[in-house]
């Protein structure tokens, strides 16, 4: 844990830019071409490839190509709503396609200290979990964090056009 500078801050609000670690495993993946062939999805902005641990019938990570470490460094921008809702959309259509009989998906993000890897990644699923204990990764817990939603954190993010409030 380092306290972040104002700088970095600065530096994350232009396009999230440096600061990744050298030894991030999703930043390897994201940008190694010899494995390109394990993903399931790729193009400018995000891949997609399959959990190394899946805890579902299918159980699919996407994750942006640029180094973001968890969901709270995303802002309330229009670029970061746009990245998160690309995350969704890219997971809705991996998921209908490969998993079209599932009753039911899920789509959120783990929230730290609850986060694995340090690279923002987003949570597919085609449920049921297997085996069925396995949701218990994925609960939210309120005030806590815990799981989150990916519909909530679309919420959160999301740009404001009107201000009824502003004070
Ligand atoms: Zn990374
Ligand atoms: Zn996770």
């Amino acid at each position: 844990m380092r306290i972040r500078t104002a700088a970095e801050l600065g530096g994350r609000m232009t396009g999230h830019s440096g600061g990744a670690p050298p030894e991030c495993i999703f930043c390897k993946i994201a940008t190694n071409s010899s494995i390109s062939n394990t993903l399931l999805h790729s193009d400018d902005k995000v891949v997609a490839f399959r959990d190394i641990n899946p805890s579902a019938f299918r159980h699919y990570l996407v994750i942006p190509k640029q180094h973001i470490p968890t969901v709270k460094n995303l802002q309330r921008s229009p670029e970061d709503f746009s990245l998160v809702s690309h995350m969704l959309d890219v997971g809705k259509s991996l998921l209908h396609k490969d998993a079209p009989q599932s009753k039911r998906y899920r789509f959120g993000f783990h929230q730290p200290p609850f986060n694995s890897v340090d690279h923002l990644h987003l949570h597919c699923f085609a449920l049921p979990y297997t085996p069925s204990w396995r949701c218990i990764k994925y609960l939210s817990l309120g005030p806590l964090g815990g799981f989150i939603e990916v519909e909530k954190l679309l919420e959160r993010i999301e740009p404001q056009i009107t201000h009824r409030s502003s004070m």
